[in-house]
């Protein structure tokens, strides 16, 4: 304490002696919340890729407004709650935590706990129930890479790009009937790919990039994360963009029968919503933008949690895999005992699986699943007590799961995807991330991104720092304590701070987003996070 306050009066003593700790009109500060407030803009979508953009805008000093279609924010990320059990409907997992991924920063901030998944504790039956060990489940995968590797050797030739079906039948045509193998191609690639087989590209599926390491889910739900992204942004939820028109003046969007006018849109509607053509740009879309939509493919991917009385499964084991006979379909069960108390398995239709398992009932589903489960676990499976299924394809606002790399497309697609249309239209999402495309940190880099283009095309003076716009809002809160307004702000080491003569005290944020206040005793408080604050200096205008 004593050293970061004397750090903070070392650095106002020397801003006063070399006259940079002058006070300045009270205008000046004023001026740049003006310059701020004029550049409006729109942001569609409350997925991730856009809560990450209209953060960090807002975090710049713009006059952000989010438009979702849903009556809620998350988009592909979200955690609904039956039985008291979380259930992650969309994304699950953060890949590579430990490699690099931002959203485990954000998961860390969002103070959510985490549970690192074992790729390793997996058993795998076959259709009479008897699991394969270790050396036949080691050959089935070598026999999956090894095929693998044989479609990358071909694709380097100069020949036309074809489906990953078809180059497998012609190189390897035993793993397509090899039922150990049939698995780790769906529950390893199809998954993973969001496609499947018969539609991914041969030459361009696996184009992406990933972050090393181990995977992470969060027990309690991934919802955290957009929640955190979305504290103090202006959302208008139900409000579902039926048209844009852009020119190099600004943009005019329609939501909802109303219209609203900004200086730039940054607009994240997922691929499906682009290929069904849900909404109108005006101009249309670029031929090239056009050419990309239709080529990447949007995957089926969808989730069934079943929730039980009792488990009759192993409560120590990660996973539950199954050589199913119908490629794609309840081939792969999460366990949640091994992270929570809950008696839940999840599993999943891959590929064109998730368009059937959509198309049942939950009546269907159980019906259905049951006796899956007896195989798998014997005579003591019993039927789930609840069957809830996610319906991605049908969902009007995704219509599909995830892109993957369709026949003919190559990751100059997600480039394309990612240019802006005009000086005033920008274009975010996981689609348009070339490297981690299908992810949540895709879709959050995609974001930043855009949001990093209109913070520098705009001019700097009309984006104002952080804790500039905190000092403003405090200002006006406390003007007794803060005066006079205006006051110049000042760095030193970690600290941006002001100092206010009249009153011989301080407001600063560190390095750590800490807001600290140094009263005239010469008393030091940490008076909470900058992100404390953002939802009262949004209302403020600020
Ligand atoms: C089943 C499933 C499992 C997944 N698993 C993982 C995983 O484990 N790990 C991982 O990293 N990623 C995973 N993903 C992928 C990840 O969830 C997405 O890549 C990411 O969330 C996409 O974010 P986004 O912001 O680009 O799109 P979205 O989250 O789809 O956001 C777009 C927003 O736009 C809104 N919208 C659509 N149309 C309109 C309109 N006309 N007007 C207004 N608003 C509109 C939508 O409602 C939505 O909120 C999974 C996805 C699914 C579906």
């Amino acid at each position: 304490m004593d050293a970061i306050r004397r750090r903070i009066l070392l650095g106002a003593a020397a801003g006063t002696l070399t006259g940079t700790g002058a006070l300045t009109p009270m205008s000046s500060a004023e001026a740049q919340t003006a310059n701020a407030k004029r550049t409006s803009i729109i942001v569609i979508g409350a997925g991730v890729a856009g809560l990450a953009a209209a953060r960090q805008l807002v975090r710049a000093g713009f006059v952000v407004t989010v438009l979702e279609g849903r009556n809620r924010i998350g988009g592909r990320v979200w955690t609904d709650v039956a039985d008291g059990v979380p259930m992650d409907i969309g994304a699950g997992w953060i890949h590579g935590p430990e490699g690099g991924n931002p959203i485990a920063t954000l998961a860390t901030e969002a103070k959510a706990r985490t549970y690192l998944t074992d790729d390793d504790s997996i058993t795998v039956a076959d259709t009479v129930g008897s699991d394969a060990t270790e050396s036949t489940f080691g050959t089935g995968q070598n026999k999956f890479q090894a095929a693998l590797a044989s479609v990358s050797t071909r694709m380097k030739q100069s020949i036309p790009d074809e489906s990953l079906a078809t180059a497998l039948g012609i190189v390897a045509p035993n793993v397509l009937t090899d039922p150990l193998s049939v698995f780790h191609l769906s529950y390893d690639l199809e998954f993973d790919t969001g496609g499947w087989l018969e539609t991914l590209s041969a030459r361009s599926y696996s184009n992406d990039s990933k972050y090393p390491g181990k995977d992470v889910i969060l027990p309690d739900g991934y919802k955290a994360v957009p929640e955190l992204l979305a504290t103090g942004i202006d959302i208008r939820l139900n409000a579902t963009v039926t048209a844009i028109s852009h020119s190099d003046n600004g943009v005019v969007v329609t939501a909802g029968g109303m219209t609203f006018n900004a200086d730039y849109c940054i607009e994240t509607l997922p691929l499906g919503v682009h290929k069904a053509n849900r909404v109108q740009f005006s101009p249309p879309l670029s031929a090239s933008k056009k050419a990309s939509i239709n080529v990447l493919g949007m995957g089926q991917i969808n989730k069934v949690f079943m929730i039980f009385d009792k488990s009759f499964w192993p409560t120590d084991v990660q996973y539950f895999g199954f050589q199913s006979a119908v490629r794609g379909r309840y081939n792969y069960f999460m366990n949640y005992r091994t992270f929570s108390d809950f008696n839940c398995l999840v599993t999943f239709g891959f590929g064109q699986q998730g368009a059937y398992v959509e198309s049942l009932t939950e009546a269907q589903l159980i019906q259905d699943i049951t006796p899956v489960l007896k195989t798998i676990f014997g005579s003591a499976a019993t039927a789930p007590r609840r069957a809830i299924r996610t319906s991605w394809n049908s969902d009007p606002f995704a219509l599909g799961a995830y892109s993957f790399a369709g026949v003919n497309s190559t990751s100059q697609d997600h480039v394309t995807l990612a240019k802006p249309s005009s000086s005033r239209l920008l274009h975010a999402g996981e689609h348009t991330h070339e490297l981690y495309r299908a992810t949540v940190h895709g879709a959050f880099l995609s974001g930043e991104r855009e949001a990093k283009r209109i913070i520098s095309a705009v001019s700097p003076s009309s984006a104002m720092s952080e804790p500039d716009r905190l000092f403003n809002w405090a200002e006006s809160f406390y003007p007794d304590l803060l005066s006079p307004r205006g006051t110049t702000t000042l760095n030193q080491g970690i600290y941006t701070y002001r100092y206010y003569s009249s009153t011989n005290v301080f407001v600063g944020v560190d390095d750590k987003r800490n807001v600290l206040f140094l009263n005239a005793a010469g008393l030091l408080q940490t008076v909470g996070k900058i992100d404390d604050y953002t939802a009262r200096i949004v209302a403020a205008g600020l």
